[in-house]
């Protein structure tokens, strides 16, 4: 079992569990750099893979109104976290792990240990 490394991002605790996960933020090879997003995580895949939706507000220009978008991002969920469907968290932008992945689960939002 090697030790934990913090990841850099202000807010995210690191999990009381470890794992062997080579794409794993804390316990793996894994960096975290560029974009850092919080939502919801919607439904479980394969792979430790799941479905991470955001919503955000955008402004239309034509109409000066705002509207509400959501966006689904595809992201790698590390064996040590403990997240559910439902769950809020913060997941943060890495190398592409797969075709569709390239973002990882770094901890449920609000700085709860996950
Ligand atoms: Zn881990």
């Amino acid at each position: 079992m090697k030790g934990a490394k913090n990841v850099g991002v202000p807010g995210v605790v690191i999990p009381s569990k470890s794992c062997d996960d080579d794409n794993c933020p804390f316990h793996g090879t894994l960096r975290v750099r560029g974009m850092i997003l919080e939502g919801t995580i919607v439904k479980f895949r394969a792979n430790g893979t799941a479905i991470f939706e955001r919503e955000y507000i955008y402004y239309d220009k034509k109409y000066k109104r705002y509207e509400r978008r959501r966006s689904r991002i595809h992201v790698h969920v590390p064996p040590c976290l403990n997240v559910k469907e439902g769950d809020r968290v913060i997941i943060g932008e890495t190398r592409p792990i797969a075709k569709s992945v390239a973002f990882v689960v770094l901890g449920k939002a609000g700085g709860q240990s996950a």
